[in-house]
């Protein structure tokens, strides 16, 4: 239930709302728990349904009607669309992230109290192998300026690990770059045999897959396993093409194109660019590879379109 509240505020945000019906799945016991731990609030009952998934009735909600002793969503169009509703269904609650903060660190039983890092960042405690655990209820707002540094000095000098709800690999590696290992909720959030939720800390980070190369693009900058390029603007200009070209159905930029483009013979713009992510310490046949010639046609990016990610 920890995992499926954290994921619904990840999507729903500060204001989420979740109904009873929704909460149907899960134990009494646990629900009444979570309700005196301050983490769901009771809201105001609901006074209309949700229209069904694909009508026309054009109506932004469905009323209610009680018919005999029976709680009934009624579509105006089709009555076999109606949902038969339970008292308890109509019940709405929202989630205190805060609080759900705390219990999740209370169930994985981490030592140190819950606090706020940054906007949507919580410190929940810290474990043996894992460092200081903090829990992010969007992923997105790891990469806001400052975040990362909040993150590293609220802890230091521990390590960080983040748990957030499906972080891009761009942004895991980003964050791996800085120090921080990055943990999906739900691998590491588990039911256990009597339908409790804990926080298990053998989790291991998020998989970048296969991506090797990530373009900052508003920052200018590029990343290649896990090396920083910082190149001259014309250079990154240049590359940041091939990048882009990288990703495209042809991959190849053009001889002519760059020529048009930049007003450079390309040979020559090339091997600058070559030369200059030496200068950032790749090995002359690393730069080789990843700028690479493809005779008669023109030049392209050495890795494949599942190797690379754009960060805007
Ligand atoms: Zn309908």
């Amino acid at each position: 239930m920890l995992a499926w509240l954290w994921t619904r505020l990840s999507e729903g945000g500060p204001e989420v709302a979740v109904s009873g019906r929704a909460l149907r799945r899960f134990s009494e016991q646990e629900i009444e728990r979570l309700l005196r731990a301050r983490v769901l609030i009771e809201r105001r009952q609901a006074d209309n349904w949700s229209v069904c998934a694909h009508c026309d009735c054009g109506l932004d909600a469905r009323p209610i009607r009680r018919v005999g002793d029976k709680l009934l969503a009624c579509c105006p169009h089709d009555a076999a669309e109606d949902v038969l509703l339970e008292p308890g269904d109509l019940k709405r609650f929202g989630i205190d992230a805060g609080c759900l903060a705390a219990q999740i660190g209370k169930s994985g039983s981490l030592t140190g109290s819950v606090s706020i890092v940054a906007e949507g960042v919580w410190t929940i405690g810290s474990g043996p192998a894992a460092g200081v655990l903090m829990l992010c209820d969007d992923a997105k707002r790891l990469g806001a300026p400052g975040v990362i540094l909040a993150m590293k000095s609220a802890a230091a000098p521990r390590p960080v690990t983040v748990i957030a709800t499906e972080p891009d690999p761009a942004l895991v590696l980003r964050l791996r770059e800085a120090g921080i290992e990055a943990w999906d909720v739900t691998a590491v959030i588990r039911t256990n045999a009597e339908g409790v939720d804990r926080l298990v800390l053998d989790g291991t980070s998020v998989s970048t897959g296969d991506v090797r190369l990530v373009l900052h693009r508003p920052a200018q900058f590029a990343v290649l396993d896990g090396r920083r390029l910082d190149l001259p603007p014309q250079m990154f200009a240049l590359f940041r093409m091939f990048v882009e070209r990288s990703v495209q159905r042809d991959p190849v930029f053009k001889a002519e194109e760059i020529e048009a483009q930049f007003q450079r013979s390309p040979r020559e713009f090339v091997r600058d660019l070559r030369k200059a992510l030496i200068a950032c310490g790749l090995a002359e046949e690393v730069a080789e590879g990843l700028v690479r010639t493809v005779r008669t046609r023109g030049y392209r990016l050495g890795l494949a379109s599942s190797e690379v990610a754009i960060e805007d």
